[in-house]
């Protein structure tokens, strides 16, 4: 008899944003103006739940709801209550705020072994359920990070759950497909990533949940190591207002100048030059060999570089060459030359950290790589470029970590894209990705070499596996990435940091991040936002080998059954043209999006390439490799044609590289409308006949 704890948040509405939500001085979005709800990711792992305790027909199973928040998080908890939940924990305490993913889960933890032992009292049978992801931290490390420090399987991206054999069998989401696993010991945690089945209350249970007691706990009753900003492992040194979408975002009105535009942009490339949120990174070099020993323009805020920048002003015109000069008199003379801008511990710091030359962290810059078939995964080789850059600035090396059981085959692969070494860790039990095997392996290389920057894409296994080894090696994460910079925060004697950048409360701001407390710095990075390097055959490496000890105790997951797109599609086509669930049928995505592909092919003389969004291929509109985004393929043609695509961020990240995005939605708000170069509101089924025809004419 499995009993269930669910974990629950308090999010505010990102979908309901109003224009006063902005801060109109900084432009950032201030969470305090939106309504809170409950994460919608996590309602629908209380249906998950409640569905796995209905199919197993278990009906003494006990669900608990666990949320931590402050004390108005009560509401998420009888929500509920009021649908499921049987009991609800609430862990409050204002020394719990301020927490990254690290000093969240490992509260979590703790608080779901007290519940285990005092109110279910259920040993080790037991599943912990939860959202994917929270729509305000969109970081997917909790529950990964909570299995870690529980030492449990963790099987994310869970879409599905059928009772066979008094066990249950998982479906999920993974890199180019989905995968039926089970797992081989129980407790587990799982991550919901879509169960579109509503819990609606009734009114008899609203009225109990509406009284209920609650359990509340504060942090000395759950005995946590790591709690609030202290405990946390990263911190947050930015926040910032997305810059402005640079694409055009022009309404077409008539299918005649759609043509003209597609025609125009293939021959002309008059779309965006680049979309990459990297591309503004700046070439960073250490204080040592910078050509003035003053110079300190690569501080991590703005606020620091203006300091510094006067600061090295004032030095230049009372004529001092050293900072070994700098006595308390000539600190006198600045502070008042500089009309006391600048306060005196602030620059007793600024002048101490001219002292700083040498990098924070100490190693080399590694990648992780991903692969399945004795194939790199793309993104791999787009961090691999990256982490050149980055290592290439701090004067280190680039090592690339590959577990598997037959790796070696991909290292001169690796080694053309940039990297010195590949750390291969072959074992005959790292044959499938198993979460808890692979994040044993890489965190043992790590713990042995060492690296200053890990980095992982952030596809399903790499936001997987990431927060497993982070918290495994005792090490901050930052998920998601779309810039990494490396910067100085010399005031604080920290040189050489990684400045993780990435989105945050679903877009709506960008967080700047550094790593603290920790001996590596991580980040997972979106796939098609770095730049891969042209493959040089001719660059020289080694290969190291890593032994492992695993043993089958170490595998956490037994894999049923894999189901990956089979078949040719050439995503190297200058022109690509998808369909989305709004193409309606097969049929219409044959005759409509063939007819189109097949007119534009012509017009042209090139190949058109047909993709597709998620929900179109589990429609069964077309086979699995023709998917495009986070879990499809990243893509960057010359022209990209959307038609009844909604625009999901999922599927938006695939193609950011891409130079005109064209898109055709019959609804007027679709959310592509603000990311595309050119729209037309319309049906496909309109739209399409009337554009193929405008396209003969042309
Ligand atoms: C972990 C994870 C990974 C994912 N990976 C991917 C991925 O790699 N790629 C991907 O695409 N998605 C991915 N998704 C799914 C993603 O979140 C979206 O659900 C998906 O992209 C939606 O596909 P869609 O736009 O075709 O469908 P919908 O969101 O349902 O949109 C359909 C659109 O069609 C329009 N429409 C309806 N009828 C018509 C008509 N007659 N004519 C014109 N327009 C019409 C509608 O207005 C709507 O905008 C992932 C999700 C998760 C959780």
């Amino acid at each position: 008899m499995s009993d269930y704890i669910v974990l629950v948040k308090q999010v505010p509405d990102v979908s309901q944003i109003t224009d006063n939500a902005f801060d109109p001085e900084t432009g950032t979005l201030v969470r305090a103006r939106l309504a809170s709800v409950i994460n919608e990711l996590d309602a629908q792992a209380l249906a998950f739940a409640n569905m796995m305790k209905k199919i197993s027909g278990d009906d003494k199973a006990r669900l608990i709801a666990l949320t931590m928040g402050p004390p108005m998080a009560e509401e998420v908890l009888r929500y509920s209550l009021a649908r499921a939940a049987d009991q609800v924990v609430l862990l409050t305490d204002r020394a719990l705020g301020g927490a990254d993913t690290w000093a969240t889960a490992n509260p979590l933890a703790h608080a779901i072994r007290k519940i285990t032992k005092d109110l279910l009292k259920c040993g080790d049978d037991y599943f912990v359920v939860s959202g994917m992801q929270s729509v305000d931290g969109d970081t997917a490390q909790v529950p990964a990070q909570i299995a870690e420090e529980l030492g449990l399987p963790c099987i994310a991206y869970v879409t599905g759950a059928e009772y066979k054999k008094k066990r249950f069998e998982f479906t999920r989401i993974i890199s180019g497909g989905s995968q039926t696993v089970a797992t081989k010991k129980l407790p587990a945690v799982i991550t919901v990533a879509k169960y579109e089945h509503t819990l609606f209350a009734t009114f008899g249970r609203t009225r109990w949940a509406n009284k209920a007691d609650l359990v509340q706990w504060g942090a000395d009753d759950i005995k946590a190591t790591h709690i609030g900003a202290k405990g946390s492992k990263t911190a947050v040194i930015r926040v910032f207002p997305p810059g402005k979408s640079t694409r055009k975002c022009q309404q077409l009105n008539d299918v005649k100048s759609l043509a003209k535009v597609l025609m125009d942009s293939v021959k002309s490339g008059n779309g965006q030059d680049d979309q990459n949120g990297d591309a503004q990174a700046g070439s960073y070099v250490l204080p040592d060999k910078r050509k003035d020993k003053f110079q300190r323009m690569f501080e991590a805020t703005q606020k620091e570089q203006d300091d510094y920048q006067l600061l090295i002003e004032k030095i230049k015109e009372l004529g001092i060459k050293s900072a070994l000069q700098i006595d308390d008199s000539v600190k006198e003379k600045i502070l008042e030359s500089t009309g006391k801008s600048i306060h005196k511990k602030t620059l007793d710091d600024m002048i101490e950290g001219f002292k700083a030359t040498r990098p924070a962290f100490k190693g080399e810059v590694w990648v992780v790589a991903e692969h399945s078939n004795g194939v790199v995964h793309p993104a791999t080789f787009e961090l691999t470029g990256k982490a050149r850059d980055l290592a290439d600035s701090l004067e280190t090396r680039v090592g690339v970590c590959i577990a598997g059981d037959n790796v070696g085959h991909m290292a001169e692969e690796l080694i053309a894209a940039g990297a010195d070494t590949v750390y291969a860790i072959e074992h005959k039990l790292l044959k499938q990705f198993d979460p808890t095997a692979y994040r044993k392996a890489v965190a043992d290389a790590i713990d042995k070499y060492v690296p200053q920057i890990v980095l992982y894409a952030a596809t399903p296994q790499g936001r997987m596996l990431a927060p497993m080894v982070s918290y495994r090696v005792h090490s901050g994460l930052t998920a998601d990435c779309t810039g990494l910079d490396i910067r100085d925060s010399s005031r604080k004697g920290d040189i050489g940091l990684l400045l993780q950048t990435r989105p945050a409360l679903g877009g709506n701001v960008m967080a700047t991040i550094r790593t603290k407390n920790s001996k590596s710095q991580m980040a997972t990075a979106r796939p098609g936002v770095m730049k891969r390097l042209p493959p040089d055959p001719s660059r020289k490496g080694k290969v190291v080998k890593h032994q492992v000890e695993l043993s089958e105790d170490d595998v956490s997951l037994e894999i049923i059954k894999t189901e990956l797109g089979s078949g040719e599609v050439n995503f190297g086509a200058e022109v690509i043209v998808s369909g989305g669930k709004g193409m309606q049928s097969r049929d219409n995505y044959e005759q409509l999006l063939g007819a189109l592909c097949d007119g534009l092919g012509k017009k042209l003389g090139k190949q058109v390439e047909r993709g597709a969004s998620r929900a179109a291929v589990e429609q069964g509109f077309i086979e699995r490799v023709h998917q495009v985004g986070q879990t499809g393929t990243a893509i960057g043609p010359k022209l990209y044609i959307a038609l009844g695509i909604s625009g999901a961020i999922q599927h938006m990240i695939g193609v950011a590289n891409t130079e005109t995005i064209v898109a055709i939605n019959s609804d007027p708000n679709a959310p592509i409308f603000k990311q595309c170069d050119y729209y037309i509101v319309g049906t496909v089924e309109d739209t399409i006949p009337q554009l193929v025809q405008a396209l003969e004419a042309e």
